[in-house]
């Protein structure tokens, strides 16, 4: 049997950045990953969208990592040259009765110390977008967009540098809380027993299930799993947009709004679509849908514009309708045992988050 310091299970991009963080305080890192490489669940499944953090109540802990992972990345970005743009965003109010929720959230942003958005009126909008249709917007500029696979690379670079290890195709399928730390079995070509003195749940969708596994974890603490599929549509031809646009949200979401890469091209979603089970195709159904919703802020969009792009699936712990959907972090203070770091929860902005997450999940252990 192998001991180490610490394991990651997960290389996400929180499960990256947390090993990372360790690595560069001088700890022991293995990363235990099931896939063949990193970031191909939720990671690579958004809008890699860099929130500025406008939307979440000021209690929850969202609100703080993500001003403070906004912060964080972009300066990341510019030191590990990570594409990215600070391009800024629209949220755009298309009714008269939508202005009073621009107010909200602009107050709102304020209290949570994001005080740089500014109303504007339908022809500044028009100025900045002259394919936008609106009564009022609110305009954030520190909202940006990031190559959300460079900066898992470079994430993993630089945990490496600092002596991390990763092993690939290395599901891990059970484990046990012992006297001298936390067991995991792994499965894969090459099965496995290690016994780790600190272990981070950082598997994703997967982590409620990692939690179950491991014996000795108090199930009452372990959340339910809701799965809140987004599903986006491309749009086929030329991008009109220079930034991104947001309707007011919506249960469950931001609303369908558009986002654009950094080679251009425009997509639109992600919608919510409660799922019982993990599926990833796109309903050529739901266009319908979404022509609906984006011709309210972009009424130019031409018929047979929106191909079916990807999903991605949020892992909500609360059931649709839920307010108080939060990060989760659970140390020992949660479930009783030391060294273990479970993750529930990581929906979005866990992107933006992520750097400052794992800062919080260092310091736990
Ligand atoms: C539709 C959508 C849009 C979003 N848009 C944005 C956005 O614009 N901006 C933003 O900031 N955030 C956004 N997010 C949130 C962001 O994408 C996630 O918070 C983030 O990617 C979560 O990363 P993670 O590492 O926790 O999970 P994941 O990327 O899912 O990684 C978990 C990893 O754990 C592995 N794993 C699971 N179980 C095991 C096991 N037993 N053994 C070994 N490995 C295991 C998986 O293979 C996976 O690689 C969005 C999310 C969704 C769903």
């Amino acid at each position: 049997m192998e001991r180490v310091d610490c394991v990651v299970v997960g290389a996400g991009v929180v499960g990256l950045a947390v090993a990372r963080e360790l690595a560069r305080r001088g700890r022991e890192v293995v990363v235990l990953e099931r896939a063949h490489t990193i970031g191909t669940e939720t990671s690579s499944r958004n809008s890699e969208v860099i929130h500025a953090g406008i939307y979440y109540p000021q209690r929850l802990l969202k609100r703080r990592l993500c001003v403070e992972g906004k912060t964080l990345l972009y300066a990341f970005c510019s030191e590990y040259g990570v594409a990215h743009r600070r391009c800024g965003k629209l949220i755009v109010a298309t009714s008269d009765a939508q202005v009073p929720q621009l107010a909200a959230l602009k107050r709102q942003a304020e209290a949570n110390g994001v005080d740089d958005l500014r109303f504007l009126a339908p022809a500044e909008v028009a100025q900045l977008e002259p394919e936008v249709r609106c009564v009022a917007a609110l305009l954030s500029p520190s909202s940006g967009i990031v190559d959300s696979h460079g900066l898992m690379l470079a994430l993993q670079g630089d945990a490496e540098r600092h002596g991390a290890l990763f092993a690939f195709a290395t599901p891990v399928q059970g484990g046990a809380v012992r006297d001298d730390g936390i067991e995991l079995r792994t499965g894969g070509a090459a099965p496995t027993t290690l016994v780790a003195r600190t272990v981070i749940n950082g598997a994703g969708l997967g982590a409620q299930a990692l939690a179950r596994a491991i014996q000795g974890v108090p199930a009452a603490t372990i959340p339910p799993l809701y799965l809140a599929k987004g599903n986006y549509y491309m749009l086929a031809g030329r991008n009109p947009f220079s930034r991104l646009v947001y309707p007011i949200p919506e249960p469950g979401g931001l609303g369908v709004h558009v986002t654009i890469d950094l080679g251009g091209q425009a997509r639109f979603g992600p919608d919510v679509e409660w799922i019982e089970d993990i599926d990833y195709t796109v309903d050529p159904r739901r266009a319908d849908a979404f022509y609906a919703a984006v011709r309210k802020y972009w009424p130019g969009l031409p018929d047979g514009a929106l191909q079916p792009g990807y999903a991605g699936i949020r892992p909500k712990v609360e059931r649709p309708g839920g307010s108080n959907t939060d990060f989760a972090i659970h140390g020992a203070e949660m479930h009783g045992v030391r060294g273990l770091v479970n993750l529930y929860g990581i929906e979005s902005p866990g992107l933006t988050a992520s750097l400052a997450l794992a800062r919080d999940v260092a310091d736990l252990v």
